[in-house]
Order: C-alpha cells, then structure tokens, then sequence
C-alpha cells in the first residue's frame, strides 16, 4: 500500500490522481491532501478517502472545513507553513499539483525528503530547477515527471544510460486553439477561445500557456533541468492530435516516440505505479481510427512566447523565474479582461528586457526574483 500526499488535491492533477486511487484502492491511500481556498471539495475528498493530514489555504477555510467534517480526527492545517509541514511529512509518494511559483517551497521540501516526487508543478523547475534537481540529487529522492511530453521523455530514456548518445528531445505541441492563426489574427480572441484547449482539459491558467504555446517554453525549460541536456538539444513540435508525446533522437538514427491518449491518468499512473504499470482506466489508443499523425515546425513569430522562453532558457540565471513571473501576472490579467492575448507577450517581453541586478545564486533568492518580475509586470500592464 502507497502513502499518497496530494498538494493541489481540488485542481486537475487531483482529480486524476484521485481516479486513479479509487481504481487501485489496494494499492494506494490517501495520507495527505492540500486545496487552496476550494473547501466544500477539499471536505468532500475527505468524506471519501479519509486522510491523516488535510491543509487549507486560509484560516478561515480551517474553521469551515472543520464545520464540514465534524468527524475529522486528523490534522487541518493552514496556508504556506501548512504546506510545509505536509511536506516535511514521510509518505511513499507526494505528487505535486500546485500551480504556479507556490509550489515551488512544497517541491524543494518533498525534494530534500528522500522518497518520490511526482511533479506535475512547472514552476519549481522552471524557476527552481537546478535548486530542485540539486536538493533532490543530495537527498537521493526520485522526481518523476507527471507531464505529459517529460513523462514520455522519462519512460524513453529508460535503460538507456547516460545521455552521451542522445543527439535531440523533442516535446511536442498540440498548437493550442490558434495553431491555424495568423499573429495578427489572435489580436482580438477572447479568454473563452484561448481557455478551449483542442485536445487536453486543464485549468485555465495553463489553457493559456498552451494557446500562446508558452506552456511549451517553459516545458523546454524543465526539460532541460529534469534531464540535464544542453538548451541546444532540446526542440519542439507541433502535433495537433496529442498522440505522440515526446521524441527522443538518438547518434545512431534511432528516433524513439512515446505515444498515448491525451488523458493525463496515463502519465500519472506511470508515476504513482512506478517502475511498475497499472491500468489507468484509459480506452486502448486506437492508432487505425486516429489514421494518421500530422508534424509541424513551430513559428516562432507567430507564437512570440515561445521564442522568449527559449531566450530566457538560454540566458539561465534569474530570466527563466522573471519570465515564468511576468506569465502569470500577464496571464491573469488576460483572463481578467485587463488585456488582450497578444499583450501577454508583449508583457513577458518587457520584463525580461529589464536589467536586474543579478543577486546570490541561492533559491532563498528566488522569491525576491519573482516579486520583482511581478511588480515590473503589473506596472507594464497599468500602463498599457
Ligand atoms: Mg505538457
């Protein structure tokens, strides 16, 4: 039986990983579980799969939490210090599905605890990444990765040794809803068209990353970390049916692909069964009714995004964390009508254009990166 802490229970990687754990209810048990301000769902996954430890992001949702499960006998605890305490906890997995910077301090936590880290919060790599894999190297805790393209990456590279012989890793794309736009014609879309993601169902702060195809920079990005490649070896491509994953391209021609259903219980399964496999309750990928795969080459003018992450990539030091910051702040602000979906770029561009003042290469470091990054964000967007 697996001791599963869920950070992020309430969001998509809960809803999945807490699927997987009703179908495999002899092999995994919930210890802990984590939601930001969603209380009802929080005590509703409480009801069904009584855990030990619950955390709650505010005070306030503590004492209704509390109202909502007059029975509880485990811990509820509260906010950033909440969080950390969950992840001091041992447990046999945490699967970390907090979005954004937050899960970043939780990640770096779990990484130093010895024990498996399935990863589904970009931030902590992109921001973090040489801390984390660091921590994580040190402490001998194995990160795994529940994304989609870098959980593919994971599997192809099994038993492969070092990566001496790996020429290029490709994450694909789907393109998003505006793969068929011209960059003029995604001027005027509304947050309603860019939160439509063709082919996965996510959240809307990662719908948009994907229809900007920021999401992919910044996949890259962590790729880099997660599998210790050069920026220059690392590429991405655009595959509309979400089928194939990730490429792996080897000295000798050999290219290895890994494919599957877009349905984000196939790499969490492989992660939380690891290095054993489980059904996932997934329909068999029927490669005679899709009949064909279609690739194509990013444009990085049309989607600008991209192209800044891979800058921010290969300048390293703080621009990946000021890019991943200046995202979120555009991100919100388009999603709250504030401004236009081109502006997003426009926004992660003027960010990184600033000169910062390079401080101690410390992930102590990180938080003060970030909240520059935001504020430089927010004065771009007032004065749009
Ligand atoms: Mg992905």
């Amino acid at each position: 039986m697996r001791q599963v802490s869920l950070f992020g229970a309430t969001g998509t990687i809960g809803d999945n990983a807490l699927d997987l754990m009703t179908r495999h209810a002899d092999r995994f048990s919930l210890f802990a579980a984590s939601a930001d301000n969603n209380v009802d769902k929080l005590a509703d996954i409480a009801r069904r799969f009584n855990p030990s430890i619950l955390v709650i992001g505010e005070a306030a949702g503590r004492e209704r939490l509390a109202a909502a499960l007059p029975d509880f006998s485990g811990e509820i605890w509260v906010g950033e210090s909440g969080l950390a305490q969950m992840a001091q906890q041992e447990t046999d997995i945490a699967i970390m599905g907090i979005v954004g910077f937050a899960g970043l301090a939780p990640s770096m936590i779990c990484a130093a605890q010895g024990g498996t880290l399935a990863l589904a919060n970009k931030e902590a790599l992109v921001a973090g990444g040489r801390h984390l894999m660091g921590m994580a190297g040190q402490h001998g805790t194995k990160i795994l990765p529940v994304d989609s393209e870098h959980n593919a990456v994971f599997q192809l590279l099994q038993g492969q040794g070092d990566l001496q012989h790996v020429d290029k890793i490709v994450l694909t794309a789907s393109g998003g809803p505006f793969r068929d736009l011209s960059y003029d014609e995604m001027r005027d879309v509304s947050t309603a068209q860019a939160v439509a993601h063709p082919n996965w169902d996510m959240g809307a702060k990662i719908s948009v990353d994907s229809a900007t195809m920021m999401n992919k920079g910044l996949e890259l990005i962590e790729a880099r970390h997660l599998f210790d490649v050069a920026a220059d070896k690392l590429d991405a491509l655009i595959h509309p049916q979400s089928i194939v994953h990730g490429l792996v391209y080897f000295a000798d021609g050999s290219v290895l692909a890994q494919k599957g259903s877009p349905d984000m219980r196939v790499p969490l399964a492989y992660c939380m069964a690891y290095p054993q496999r489980i059904d996932a309750g997934v329909a068999p990928l029927d490669l005679a009714a899709h009949g064909r795969l279609d690739f194509a080459a990013v444009d990085r003018a049309q989607f600008p995004c991209l192209a800044l992450a891979e800058a921010a990539m290969r300048a390293d030091g703080s621009a990946p964390a000021r890019l991943n910051a200046a995202n979120e702040v555009a991100v919100a602000a388009f999603l709250e009508g504030r401004i236009g979906f081109l502006q997003i770029a426009e926004t992660v561009d003027a960010v990184l254009q600033k000169a910062v003042s390079e401080g101690s290469d410390d992930v102590a470091a990180l938080p003060a990166i970030d909240a520059e990054a935001r504020a430089q964000a927010g004065e771009f967007i007032a004065a749009l």
